[in-house]
């Protein structure tokens, strides 16, 4: 898209998205459809367009990675539960060759990861040249969850943001463009998700008991992402926020916002490494 906006949006998302010191998460309309002016259904068909162009990109920051490029994107989905993050992942995700996909969910940290630092694993897990990296949740659930449920003291999770930020920087000086993603739904809409996965034999396996307990707490939470986004909102590692009640617009916007950042990398084709002429006389005499 560009920094200049096409039809049907009237805004581009990484103006449209982009946290800022007016983002109060408190006052979000997660139903919203920020610079959009279409529906469902054309957000719908346009997903399909737009993941196509995607993975054009992607297919060539893949084939550059080959060759020793060292440049990576890295999506980091951070949300409530029933948010969408899984969902984010095979719609648009979906569309990319998963050859050049590097994707990690972070779940409770296990006993090994408990004894390390909370970047351990984070590090672990970042992408090589070439990857398109997808965390379903991160490193900032060691500011939220942490938090909220008091797993460390106030002044290790107090300590974290600063070194959230070292860190995020020292990984985006290295070639990795970061795209922080937080998505919110409201706690109604959370409450719809919740309850189909009390319906459905296909859903049952996404239920958790303890996200109903954790509802409780949606306060704290949203506090908790507020300073989250307050700050960690850097500008080599910036934070967008996608209203995810509507699930057609958070896929299509994320869609949009991939392929900005994609295209302010300027990847091409990389060039032969041989000569085609005399390539294409070897073969036709093999
Ligand atoms: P799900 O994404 O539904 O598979 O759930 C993963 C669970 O792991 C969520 O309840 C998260 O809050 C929890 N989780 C992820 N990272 C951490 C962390 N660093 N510390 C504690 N809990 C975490
Ligand atoms: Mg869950």
């Amino acid at each position: 898209m560009g920094t200049k906006s096409e039809a049907p949006w009237h805004t581009p998302v990484v103006e449209s998205l982009r946290a800022g010191p007016g983002t109060r998460v408190s006052e979000l309309d997660t139903n919203g459809t920020p610079g959009f002016e279409g529906d469902k259904a054309l957000a719908e068909r346009l997903l399909v367009e737009r993941g196509a162009a995607l993975s054009d990109l992607q297919g060539k920051l893949f084939a550059n990675g080959r060759i020793g490029d060292p440049r990576s994107v890295l999506l980091i989905l951070q949300g409530m539960d029933t948010a969408g993050k899984g969902g984010m992942v095979r719609h648009v995700i979906g569309h990319v060759d998963p050859q050049g996909v590097d994707h990690t969910a972070f779940g409770v940290p296990t006993a090994e990861e408990k004894r390390h630092h909370f970047l351990w694993r984070i590090v672990k897990a970042l992408p090589r040249g070439g990857q398109l990296g997808v965390f379903d949740r991160s490193h900032y659930e060691d500011v939220l969850v942490a938090r909220v449920r008091s797993l460390v003291p106030e002044n290790v999770w107090r300590r974290r943001y600063d070194e959230i930020n070292q860190f995020e920087s020292e990984i985006t000086a290295t070639g990795t463009t970061l795209v922080k993603v937080a998505m919110f739904v409201s706690l109604d809409e959370q409450k719809k998700r919740l309850s189909e996965r009390l319906e459905r034999r296909d859903k049952y396996w996404k239920y958790d008991p303890s996200d109903v307990s954790e509802r409780a707490l949606w306060p704290q939470y949203q506090e908790a992402y507020q300073d989250m986004l307050d700050k960690t909102n850097t500008e080599n590692a910036p934070w967008y926020v996608i209203p995810c009640d509507r699930k057609w617009y958070s896929r299509i916007a994320v869609t949009e916002l991939l392929i900005d950042v994609f295209e302010r990398l300027d990847l091409d084709w990389p060039d032969p490494t041989f000569d085609i002429e005399v390539e294409k006389r070897r073969l036709a005499k093999a």
